[in-house]
């Protein structure tokens, strides 16, 4: 069985991070704790900060979550050199305008003929344009369609990637090496959705490889996701970024804090009087940046940001912290 190990630490050129929401929501504590680490480990390294609006799914996106996110980020201090806003030498920045280039990648893959039309569970389809937290749509597809001949006429297919029986591996800034054989984990996973919207997967790759992303700096929800995407770069013979998945947030409850957690948003917290930097210092208390919760401005912490001090344990707050 062939292996292919990417390596972190690629960063031989500019280094270019970048912070990617989706705007199906307010912007909640949670969503400034990876925010906030991506932010200081771009300006740790002198790097350029790119903003990029992930509003594939029409559904689900919403204009004014997208101003929200920058308001928000901006409140902070947050700030990002390149971005929906701003512009920059990649743009747009918003993936609704983006489709063209992510129709003309696949395109690439459908020529070299690694991609077949899937005419599957519609619930298991409508869920790809979204990054797959939290475990939505992770059983592994059993191939069905990969062998079957000619389509069903009533419907329009998705599309898949026929996805190599070898292992990925990966040194991830936290995790440490990670090994999966996608064959056996997600299976033949969706580059398409049936009603033509690219999935998360796909649109992630292309974006970060044409912004010229050398790390990637995100939850470790997102952990899972990161082997299909190296597939990706490979086969669209893009070079990959270096990964660091970051612990993610959770409740008292053992949940991870959510968009349904009202108290927790930004607007919320902003409404009840907690300054920026506060709220910058408890995240930062948090991350073992700080011995204690003081107000502090992000730029304070860029000198002491390792993320050694991260652990990989859940980080767990407390709600009357907030109350
Ligand atoms: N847009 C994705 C999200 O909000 C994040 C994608 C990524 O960082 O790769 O969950």
């Amino acid at each position: 069985m062939a292996s292919t190990l990417y390596r972190k630490g690629d960063d031989l050129g500019e280094i270019r991070g970048r912070f990617a929401p989706s705007p199906t929501g307010e912007m909640h504590l949670g969503n400034a704790w990876t925010a906030l680490l991506a932010w200081l480990d771009v300006r740790k390294h002198n790097g350029t900060m790119v903003l990029r609006m992930e509003d594939l799914d029409p559904d689900r996106s919403r204009p004014e979550y997208a101003e929200g996110i920058m308001h928000d980020l901006a409140w902070l201090g947050l700030d990002w050199d390149e971005g929906p806003d701003t512009g920059g030498a990649y743009a747009p920045y918003v993936q609704d305008e983006r489709r063209e280039l992510y129709q003309r990648m696949l395109e690439r893959l459908i020529e070299a003929d690694l991609v077949y039309p899937c005419y599957c569970s519609r619930a298991e389809i409508q869920t790809a344009a979204s990054a797959p937290h939290g475990g939505e749509g992770e059983a592994a597809y059993p191939g069905t369609c990969r062998s079957r001949r000619g389509g069903c006429k009533n419907r329009k297919p998705a599309l898949r990637i026929k996805v190599p029986n070898k292992v990925i591996s990966f040194e991830d800034g936290v995790y440490g090496r990670i090994d999966e054989n996608l064959a056996q984990t997600a299976g033949d996973f969706i580059v398409r959705r049936s009603d033509g919207v690219h999935a998360y997967q796909l649109a992630v790759v292309v974006d970060d490889a044409l912004m010229q992303i050398s790390r990637v700096l995100r939850g470790d929800d997102l952990l899972s996701s990161t082997s299909r995407q190296l597939l990706l770069y490979e086969l669209l013979g893009f070079a990959p970024p270096s990964f660091t998945h970051v612990p993610l947030l959770y409740g008292e409850d053992g949940h991870r804090l959510s968009k349904r957690q009202r108290p927790l948003a930004l607007a919320e917290m902003r409404e009840k009087y907690m300054s920026a930097e506060k709220l910058i210092g408890y995240l930062a208390w948090k991350a073992g940046l700080v011995d204690c919760w003081q107000a502090v401005r992000p730029e304070e912490l860029i000198d002491g940001f390792s993320l050694e001090k991260l652990t990989r344990e859940a980080v767990v707050v407390r709600y009357q912290d907030f109350s």
